[in-house]
């Protein structure tokens, strides 16, 4: 028996989700890569990722940058040459939309290739930080990424190598940016979980405990997740590119429709 649902969106369900999007107080998206797979950006777990040639527990490890950083390196040009040149997709400018129509408070993504800024999007918590960005772990200067493209890898002015802007494997999520996304779950009421398998902690936390504050939670994937049927209060099966500028339509027909006298 497949665990598998069939790719179909209930209308009733899609008129759910926009009754519950207009309504809402405080409303956050929880992002992660199947948002950004429509503006070629593999997922982690997706066929035919990076990951399948690089070990991520190796080459994605600050052990491996402290360590061996050229080794780390080896991996991230490759994947700074598929994210830099990477344009926002139609889930993306949806999403965009939403917080012009203050639908949406804040996005919390655990993307790291900064599209949603680069979209529009003004409140955006990077929760494993932007590759668009080098870091210097010697003196904190920080620097575009393009500076690979100088010199690989990349060197501060002040001589150290630097390191791209996100948290690797072994580092911990920035304290700042884990406070204000816990803060922000605990007050929304409504949580759009776009894209993401749910499976890395401590973001997968995110979605519990807002459901613990009462929260209202829409997950939009194509396949299920762990969230799915236990979390979730309302699944919408498929691809966010095609499902979130749908509610964005619904949303603004209905505020059309409310203005009507
Ligand atoms: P994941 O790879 O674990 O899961 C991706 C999810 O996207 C899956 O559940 C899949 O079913 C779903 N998906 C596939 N196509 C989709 C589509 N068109 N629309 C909506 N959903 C779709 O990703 P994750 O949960 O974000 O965790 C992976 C980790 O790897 C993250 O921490 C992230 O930092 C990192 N990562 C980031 C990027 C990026 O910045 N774009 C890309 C790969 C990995
Ligand atoms: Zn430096």
């Amino acid at each position: 028996m497949s665990l598998v649902t069939p790719m179909v969106i209930f209308q009733g369900d899609l008129a759910t989700a926009i009754h519950e999007l207009a309504k809402c107080k405080h409303g956050v998206a929880l992002t992660g890569a199947g948002l950004s797979l429509a503006s070629g950006i593999p997922t982690f777990r997706g066929k035919g990722g990076l990951w399948e040639k690089y070990d991520p527990l190796v080459y994605a490890h600050i052990q491996c940058f402290l360590h061996e950083p050229e080794k780390l390196w080896q991996m991230q040009k490759e994947l700074l040459d598929v994210i830099l040149p990477a344009k926002p997709n139609k889930a993306h400018e949806a999403l965009v939309t939403m917080e012009r129509m203050k639908r949406l408070a804040c996005i919390i993504t655990q993307n790291v290739d900064g599209l949603h800024t680069v979209a529009g999007s003004l409140n955006v918590l990077e929760f494993h930080g932007n590759k668009r960005r080098l870091v210097c772990l010697n003196c904190s200067n920080r620097y575009p990424s393009e500076r690979y493209l100088e010199q690989c890898p990349p060197r501060c002015e002040c001589g150290a190598i630097l390191k791209p802007d996100v948290v690797l494997f072994g580092e911990q999520i920035p304290i700042d940016v884990l406070m204000r996304s816990r803060s922000e779950a605990s007050q929304a009421d409504l949580l759009l979980v776009a894209g993401t398998s749910a499976v890395v902690s401590p973001a997968s936390d995110i979605p519990i405990l807002a459901k613990n504050s009462g929260c209202f939670i829409i997950e939009i994937n194509p396949e299920i997740t762990p969230l799915t049927g236990y979390v979730s209060d309302l699944f919408l099966q498929g691809p966010t590119e095609e499902i979130l500028p749908m509610l964005v339509e619904g949303l603004q027909s209905k505020t059309n429709s409310d203005r009507t006298p």
